[in-house]
């Protein structure tokens, strides 16, 4: 039997599970919209259909104070129990188990009303929060215990509770965030009170049949966080009050250590689990990071847990359990970390969905249907938005050809192989190029396609991509002058001293991988993992010496890196800022000599003795073919960055892509 321990079934009070596979809960941002509803079932019955053991929903706060936002959402009203009822039989009639995740965000929280166990904001909120009183504690454990009977009612199989990341729960839990003197806080059976109570309130609520997980912190990575024995104490608390599962949290979000992010190894939080795992005999489910059903075999194999929970995967590829017990794990579209389209999106006020995948939490409104009149369809370029175009459109029933002028599919993608923390991004290309052999693409590789190729067919998509900016300065033409292509390619090998101008993306993907200095993760975010010190920190160690010495520029004021990923941007920032790069805002070019690079910055000039200069200075269309086609007279579709450069980014192109090869 192929993944044993993964697919192998568990029963958990009235519930058969048939594999070992959770969706960790997820917030899609669209909770609050006149259409959540459907929309959610639609969302989880896709994951249900496609094989997953048990869904935890996004988090449901047990009272108004509870909420992240003003309309996050409840479980209180007859309204919103018909509504939760969609997602329960939804899910039911594809097949799965659902349980409701209940969630107090505590001091995290984004409204006036927020309350927690001291009255301490957190770093990462301008909203302080009002200490509770001894009548609101006990008032929020019984909303918990209402929740849940309410979340019988609307059919869940059970819910989960949120302990960890530090919301209300994790935050009585410890130290850090929990200065009361009173019966809910000072010594660890005062801190742990809150927990308990909880969890036998929502016990009464959800009766003996149903499941209950916590999602407990298995280390805080905060200072004054919980100590390692005090994690398996409030474990082995969970366990004799009759929680079903312990599923992992890691970190805090005001920690100042990646816990998800493409950087963090794969599997790389499976330890602090393990411990956990050896104290206790309910299942544990380990989280964060674990994309391939390989690595989650692996680790139940290992016996570092019981389950394993992800939220991300299944967003990239709702298939993913089908695909690994059908031996087909080679097909599944594996989620690379990236946080673009999910997390970034749902930071920036968006609802979430996938990078690598467009459909999700999109599901109603990327239909895909037969095609009409299925025509032959040549689509130029094989990166992001032409490999979404030809696989959606050869799905409709469309003969597709797809030109490459390189030697392989993926396009700009392919630059990321060269970065450490960014090899996964790889899986992308190969995914797309799978699929579209199996849709019956014909792919034409090493073929820079002319309009006389384009002539026989009905319909032409041109993603051909971009080129690098050309530099327009005195001396731009200058032997020390280098494309980011150059660099990423490995055409060019850079000097001692390099000079970086701009400060986007690709001006830190390329400083990144010109510093080197790749260093164990533990060492380089200051992570104990004996976990001797309260939240498992650690000092850093020294930084490693960086490969070469490194400035980077931007002409606008402000930091670098502003307009970096939300969740993403703070972690390329201090990685640079921990291997020396130097980061300089407001800077006027003047001119490239054999000195190096001359400019003005804070009003003074200064000579940037730079072997090397690379130009990170953004795009241009590359459209060569638009003219030739067009005079054909034929249906001409331009996507992706040959469109527009400006918004060149993988994930508009791959929504791009899909939504013509929708439409054509
Ligand atoms: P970008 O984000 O637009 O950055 C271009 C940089 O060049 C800016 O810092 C700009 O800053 C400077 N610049 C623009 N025109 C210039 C000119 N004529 N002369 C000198 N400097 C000029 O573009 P990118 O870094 O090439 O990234 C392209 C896309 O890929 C973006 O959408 C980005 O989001 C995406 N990407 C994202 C990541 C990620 O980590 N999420 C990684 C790689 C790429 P000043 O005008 O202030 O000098
Ligand atoms: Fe994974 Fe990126 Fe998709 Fe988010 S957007 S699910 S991180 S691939």
């Amino acid at each position: 039997m192929i993944y044993p321990h993964l697919l192998s079934p568990l029963r958990i009070r009235a519930v058969h599970l048939p594999n070992r596979v959770i969706m960790g809960s997820m917030h899609l941002g669209c909770e609050a919209d006149a259409d959540a509803f459907p929309r959610l079932a639609r969302f989880y019955a896709e994951r249900a259909k496609g094989g997953v053991g048990l869904i935890v929903t996004g988090g449901v706060a047990p009272n108004a104070e509870g909420r992240f936002g003003a309309d996050g959402p409840m479980l209180d009203s007859d309204a919103e129990l018909a509504g939760h009822r969609m997602i329960t039989e939804a899910v039911h009639t594809a097949g799965g188990r659902i349980v409701m995740q209940i969630l107090h965000c505590g001091r995290y929280g984004r409204h006036p009303e927020i309350v927690a166990p001291s009255a301490l904001r957190a770093p990462i909120n301008n909203i302080a929060p009002r200490e509770m009183s001894e009548a609101d504690i006990e008032r929020t454990i019984a909303d918990y215990g209402r929740t849940a009977r309410m979340a019988v009612a609307a059919g869940y199989d059970g819910v989960e509770v949120m302990a960890s990341e530090g919301y209300l729960i994790n935050e009585f839990m410890a130290p850090r965030t929990n200065r009361r003197t009173d019966w809910w806080g000072g010594g660890l059976a005062g801190r742990l009170r809150f927990l308990i109570e909880t969890v036998r309130a929502v016990r009464a609520g959800l009766g003996e049949e149903a499941i209950l997980s916590v999602r407990l912190s298995m280390v805080d990575l905060v200072e004054d966080g919980m100590f390692a024995e005090e994690v398996v104490a409030a474990a082995q608390a969970l366990e004799a009050e009759g929680v079903d599962i312990i599923n992992s949290g890691i970190g805090w979000h005001e920690a100042k250590v990646p816990t998800i992010a493409h950087t963090v190894p794969p599997g790389a939080w499976s330890w602090a689990t393990a411990r956990v795992k050896a104290k206790v005999r309910i299942p544990v489910a380990a989280s964060n990071r674990i994309n391939t059903p390989e690595l989650a075999e692996a680790l139940l194999a290992e016996g570092k847990a019981d389950m394993v929970s992800m939220a991300r995967p299944l967003l990239a590829d709702p298939a993913f359990v089908a695909k690994a017990a059908s031996g087909r794990a080679e097909a599944i579209n594996q989620c690379i970390g990236c946080n673009q389209g999910c997390l970034d999106s749902i930071f920036s006020g968006g609802s979430a969905t996938c990078l690598v995948n467009p459909r999700a939490g999109r599901e109603g409104e990327f239909d895909s249907r037969p095609a009409a009149r299925p025509s032959a369809v040549a689509v130029v370029g094989g990166g992001p938005a032409g490999m979404a175009c030809a696989l959606e459109a050869a799905r409709r029933g469309h003969a597709v050809t797809l030109f490459e002028a390189g030697g392989e599919l993926g396009g700009q993608f392919l630059v990321a192989r060269v970065l450490p923390a960014k090899r996964e991004y790889i899986a992308t290309p190969g995914h797309y190029a799978r699929a579209l052999s199996e849709a019956g693409v014909t792919i034409h590789l090493g073929r820079t396609a002319q309009a006389a190729d384009l002539a026989a067919f009905d319909e032409i998509v041109l993603a051909t991509g971009i080129t690098p900016r050309r530099l327009e300065l005195p001396g731009a033409d200058h032997a020390k002058v280098v494309t980011y292509d150059d660099i990423l390619a490995g055409r060019v090998r850079a000097g001692a001293v390099v000079a970086i101008m701009g400060c986007g993306g690709i001006g830190f993907d390329v400083a990144a991988c010109l510093v080197e200095g790749n260093e164990p993760f533990d060492c380089a975010w200051g992570i104990d993992l004996a976990f001797k010190a309260p939240g498992g920190l650690s000092r850093p160690a020294l930084p490693p010496r960086p490969a070469r010495q490194v400035v980077m520029m931007q002409r606008k004021p402000g930091r670098p890196g502003d307009r970096l990923g939300k969740t993403t941007g703070w972690i390329h920032k201090a990685h640079l800022q921990r291997m020396g790069v130097e980061m300089l805002a407001g800077v006027t070019y003047r001119r490239i000599d054999d000195g190096g690079l001359h400019i003005e910055v804070a009003g003074e000039s200064r000579v940037i003795a730079a072997d090397t200069i690379v130009t990170c200075i953004g795009q241009d269309s590359r459209r060569d073919l638009l003219a030739a086609v067009a005079a054909m007279g034929k249906p001409v579709h331009l996507i992706g960055g040959a469109r527009d450069a400006a918004r060149l980014d993988a994930l508009a192109a791959f929504e791009e892509g899909t939504r013509l090869g929708l439409a054509i």
